[in-house]
């Protein structure tokens, strides 16, 4: 990963196929080198023949009105005529069958001999064809054609000769041609060779390397290559988009880990919590439930004792009412107390009826002192079907909750209590939210934790009661708060 490609596969796939163009090439070149050759040399050839023949058919019609071949004269004329007219004719010449040369388009060869054994040879043979000579270091294609006399007799031959080198020169003229245009071909094979591997290759393997070495240094799972292609690129990009969708699957990322331990860390600690409430309420229950039943009756037989006093002592002084007030209203409170702590450990199976919510909440914020700085606002719909619950235990969850929020409302402010119908689910939920002081997050942890209180005078066992109450009627408690803002207390209870 991440090592630098030096020969990349563009640039060897280039190379092979410039190889195999160049092989190629050069192999056609030298085959058709040839080819050309030989068939240049061919036409040169019969070309020269014919040209050899019309020069034999003016000797011939010379011949035919008598002349004799020794007794002509000028006929060199002739000759010259060819060699101006038909270019790469070297020469053109009239040979007696003892190699003397009769005529010559070069007069100053006439006389003389010839001295090359193949045309030498082709005289004493009489034949008509080609014959490679050889003059001065240079090669000559010789066309002779022999010539008779009157009555059939060889008289002399014609001999037309143009070089060799005409032939090898056309014959490399084409060789580097075709190597010119060969190479040009290479070059622009080389060239779209190049930008058609470097799109439809070497990019779309540029961006999975890239992909896929972003993947390695940022453990980011989640990224993909985009695939467009149907070839072998476009199979890999999938396989490896594949790939990473069940590593992806499979892979718990660090960070849903960490949240996952957070998750099942805060469920063993409510658990935990409810253990411990549990294990506190058992032992209350024991202390709770003698301690209580025997403060009751004193309880009671002092309410009745001050009630006796008030109406025999119905004319004594100020003070004296106003001390036996007192007393009643700590009788009062003390009986809440009793009353709150057996419930709180031996919740009575509830007794469920229609009960009006409205009706319910005045009746008890009737009973309840609540401040003149605070203000009661209540909102219930009309519209809100009754609940099923039990009527008194139900009263007592209110009661124990709008008394914590006046309680949380030291220097005043609003209360308000407002109930919301999910009609799908057959519930109501009562919201009781104060503007109070509000919670910090452990006070939220501890709240329905029995005897946890953080006021002077407090027992810690309110909430108990509303948890235990709520829950025995069928119905959940929530709660949301703020520290300085205020608290909301949510109770859901079923329908009739
Ligand atoms: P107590 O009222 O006797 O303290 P509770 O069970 O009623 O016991 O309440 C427990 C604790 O929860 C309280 O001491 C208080 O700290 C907190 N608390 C309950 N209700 C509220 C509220 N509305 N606003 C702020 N704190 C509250
Ligand atoms: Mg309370």
């Amino acid at each position: 990963m991440g090592q630098v490609i030096k020969v990349g596969i563009r640039e060897k796939v280039t190379l092979i196929a410039a190889g195999i163009l160049c092989l190629a090439i050069g192999v056609t070149v030298v085959t058709s080198d040839y080819a050309f050759r030989r068939a240049y040399a061919d036409a040169l050839q019969s070309r020269s023949l014919a040209i050899g023949k019309g020069l034999k058919l003016q000797l011939d019609r010379l011949i035919q009105f008598g002349i004799k071949v020794e007794e002509l004269t000028g006929f060199e004329e002739q000759c010259q005529d060819i060699v101006k007219e038909y270019t790469g004719i070297s020469y053109a010449m009239v040979v007696g069958g003892d190699g003397t040369i009769l005529f010559h388009n070069n007069p100053a060869k006439q006389g003389q001999a010839v001295v090359d054994s193949a045309i030498l040879r082709a005289l004493k043979a009489r034949a008509e064809g080609i014959v490679v000579s050889s003059e001065q270091g240079a090669e000559y294609y010789v066309a002779m054609i022999p010539v008779a006399g009157l009555r059939g007799e060889y008289v002399a031959s014609v001999a037309v000769g143009f070089p060799v080198a005409l032939v090898v020169n056309k014959t490399r003229e084409m060789a580097v041609f075709g190597v010119v245009t060969g190479a040009a071909s290479i070059a622009t094979a080389v060239v779209g060779l190049l930008v058609f591997l470097s799109i439809f290759v070497t990019k779309p393997l540029g961006k999975l390397v890239g992909t896929i070495d972003e993947v390695r240094r940022s453990a980011d799972i989640s990224r993909r290559v985009n695939t467009y292609s149907k070839d072998e690129l476009g199979a890999l990009a999938t396989a490896f988009n594949a790939m990473m969708e069940n590593l992806e699957k499979t892979t718990v990322s660090k960070a849903g880990l960490a949240s996952k331990v957070e998750e099942r860390t805060r469920e063993l600690l409510e658990v935990q919590e409810e253990l411990v409430r549990k294990e506190k309420l058992a032992i209350l229950g024991q202390v709770a439930g003698s301690v209580g039943h025997e403060l009751r009756n004193p309880l009671g037989v002092m309410s009745n004792a001050v009630y006796f006093l008030q109406t025999v002592l119905s004319d004594a002084d100020e003070t004296t009412r106003e001390y036996l007030d007192i007393i009643k209203n700590e009788i009062a409170g003390s009986e809440r107390i009793v009353s709150d702590l057996l419930d709180s450990v031996r919740t009575k199976p509830p007794q469920p009826e229609r009960v009006g919510l409205q009706a319910l909440l005045e009746q008890t914020l009737g009973k309840l002192v609540i401040p003149s700085s605070i203000t009661v606002k209540l909102d219930i719909p009309a519209t809100l079907h009754p609940l099923r619950v039990d009527a008194m235990q139900i009263h007592q969850v209110f009661r124990n909750l709008i008394s914590n929020g006046v309680e949380a409302m030291p220097q005043g402010g609003t209360l308000e209590i407002r109930a919301t119908e999910e009609v799908a689910a057959q519930t109501v939920t009562v919201s009781i939210r104060d503007s109070g002081i509000g919670m910090a997050p452990e006070v939220l942890a501890k709240l329905f934790q029995p005897l946890f209180t953080t006021k002077a005078r407090g027992i810690g066992l309110g909430l108990v009661v509303v948890k235990n109450l709520t829950q025995a009627n069928g119905g959940t408690v929530a709660v949301q708060s703020e520290p300085g803002k205020g608290t909301t207390f949510s109770i859901t209870l079923q329908v009739a």
